[in-house]
């Protein structure tokens, strides 16, 4: 019989799959890892499994534990499936402004949520870093992995996603290109894929961030925007600034432009930092020829944004109304 021995083992392991309509006039291949295939449905399973696996191994997670992590989005989902598998409980500490439905697919995991108050300070003990540390130290127990700090997140991906890159692509990739939030996706698998091509004829794998315009990581001031999950306002340890080689900048607009194409023509329903690392893929292809490789990391479903970047009217109140194109279906009710 064929079976996974629990859900922990079908961690991992997503495929490739080539794009064939957006890359229209470009001659490169394109490739896209499918990280919502992953079971808590991100790129973040691979980091949650082996931070606390670590935990597990350095004694920081024992028996009746408790993981406590100030997050409510793919690391939470992440977080709490591993957590419950092992026996531990999960709680996560967000803020109101986190959409219900978040909170409530933790909940479903069987997690407990504390929502702190808006408006505080981040260097407050109310704030919601600050709310997730006091309730590591005060649990009997209790374990908070630190995503933006840990070791194991970018280990974690120099492990699993840099080799089943090099692998699914027979050591031909020739340009990575991910987006960097906690920074451990790009860290790792960058790492992993300059490592191991390093002395090769074609050269090292080229490592291109997709930074949103209004991240530092790509050198500008920090500015809001819209897509959730990459760029950053401040340096965060698990980002390697060594390991990548250049930058895109891309804007909202692109971003969420792409993720609705993305559906519409190639059947992948996925989220915004999608929609931003095939922009600059598509980019950095154009530049390139027939024997090149570029490999884009998908990192989460665009299920999780069906209230926003696929609803029209979100995508028009927030100025983004000339990127729909006319592209999703209609609804006719009978
Ligand atoms: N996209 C999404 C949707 C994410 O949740 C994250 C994680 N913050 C990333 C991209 C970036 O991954 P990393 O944290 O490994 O840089």
């Amino acid at each position: 019989m064929r079976y996974a021995s629990s859900v922990l083992d079908l961690i991992g392991h997503t495929p490739l799959v080539k794009l064939n309509r957006v890359t229209e006039g470009i001659s490169a291949t394109v490739l896209v890892k499918l990280e919502y295939l992953n079971p808590g449905g991100s790129i973040k399973d691979r980091i949650a499994l082996k931070m606390l696996e670590e935990a597990e191994r350095s004694g920081e997670l024992r028996p009746g534990g408790t993981v406590v992590e100030p997050t409510s989005g793919n690391t939470g989902v992440g977080l709490a499936m591993v957590a419950q598998q092992k026996g531990y409980r999960s709680v996560f500490v967000t803020v109101p402004k986190v959409a219900r439905e978040k909170r409530d697919v933790l909940r479903a995991y069987g997690a407990d949520v504390v929502v702190g108050p808006t408006g505080v300070s981040p260097d407050s003990p109310l704030s919601y870093y600050g709310i997730s540390d006091q309730l590591a130290a005060e649990i009997a127990g209790g374990y908070k992995p630190d995503q933006f700090s840990h070791p194991a997140a970018p280990a974690s991906h120099y492990e699993s996603t840099g080799p089943e890159i090099w692998e699914d692509t027979e050591g031909r990739v020739t340009h990575l290109v991910v987006g960097a939030g906690t920074g451990g996706t790009v860290t790792g698998t960058g790492r992993y894929l300059k490592d191991v091509s390093r002395d090769r004829d074609a050269g090292p794998v080229e490592i291109v961030v997709a930074d949103p315009d209004g991240s530092i990581y790509s050198g500008a001031q920090a500015r809001p925007y819209f897509v959730e999950g990459v760029g950053e306002d401040i340096m965060v340890d698990n980002y390697d600034p060594e390991v990548p080689d250049r930058y895109e900048r891309v804007t909202d607009a692109e971003s969420f432009g792409m993720a609705r194409r993305l559906a519409t023509e190639e059947g992948l329903l996925v989220g915004g930092s999608s929609g931003t690392a095939v922009v600059a893929a598509l980019r950095v292809a154009a530049r390139l020829g027939e024997d090149d490789v570029v490999v884009a990391v998908l990192p989460d479903s665009g299920r999780g944004y069906l209230g926003k970047i696929f609803n029209d009217e979100w995508m028009t109140e927030h100025g983004f109304g000339d990127v729909l194109g006319g592209t999703s279906g209609t609804e006719v009710t009978v």
